[in-house]
């Protein structure tokens, strides 16, 4: 069977960056399924769907065409052939997305193309996100679950933003909204995020990232 790494987490416990390295390093797919509830989100309100609508969000989440490029070296992720990874990580789209995947019939469809990613992939891939170990990929070769500290999350993501030239209230409004998203999709009813039973928790407050790295490539060898 093709090699299937699972890594779920909050967001800002590192997932995203560590998923990627250990991609690279054991040369398999990665597949950022956060980014494809964010090009949902993004198609939801570039066409004027009202995300709060639940039943709308239902009946239109079957329109957009969504292609997630699944190279380690340089995913890339367009709806309908247009190249959306810069619009889907500004504070629209990030204060819309946990209602969006909160709307089951978004996530029978995304699972589905997630699988499908899975299946393509030539050497197998490394999949990362809120239901990876228990919902998408619940036969996966490794399970990972990525926590951090409240602290940690917070100030890795401030970083992050502070490299981008982001201002100090737009980076204090981000946290906040963090922990109100981390909240929500904690607590949905339809997949939310939590460990799954034969998952391996890493808490990577006070690892580095190369750490972590080598952390779960010995999980995924063993
Ligand atoms: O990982 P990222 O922060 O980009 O994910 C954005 C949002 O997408 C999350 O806050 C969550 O609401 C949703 N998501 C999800 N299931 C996944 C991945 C992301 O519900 N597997």
């Amino acid at each position: 069977a093709p090699v299937v790494v699972a890594i779920d987490g909050p967001s800002g416990s590192g997932k995203s960056t560590v998923s990627r390295a250990v991609a690279a390093r054991l040369g398999l797919s990665f597949l950022d399924t956060g980014a494809m509830y964010r090009a949902m989100t993004w198609w939801m309100l570039a066409n004027d769907v009202d995300v709060d609508d639940t039943d709308a969000v239902a009946i239109a989440c079957a329109k957009p065409v969504i292609v997630s490029g699944t190279d380690a070296d340089g995913p890339t992720i367009t709806v309908d052939g247009q190249d959306v990874a810069v619009p889907i990580r500004g504070p629209e789209v990030t204060a819309k997305v946990s209602a969006v995947a909160a709307v089951p019939q978004v996530r029978t469809r995304l699972v589905e193309l997630q699988r499908g990613c899975a299946e393509v992939a030539q050497r197998g891939i490394v999949a990362e996100g809120r239901d990876m170990g228990t919902v998408v990929f619940p036969g996966a070769t490794a399970k990972v679950f990525l926590t951090a500290s409240e602290a940690a999350r917070a100030e890795r993501r401030a970083a992050e933003l502070r490299a981008k030239g982001v201002d100090e209230a737009t980076i204090a409004a981000m946290a906040a909204d963090l922990v109100r998203r981390d909240a929500a999709d904690s607590s949905r009813a339809t997949a939310p995020l939590s460990q799954a039973a034969d998952a391996v928790l890493v808490d990577t407050s006070d690892l580095t990232l190369e750490q972590v790295v080598d952390t779960i490539v010995e999980l995924v060898e063993r």
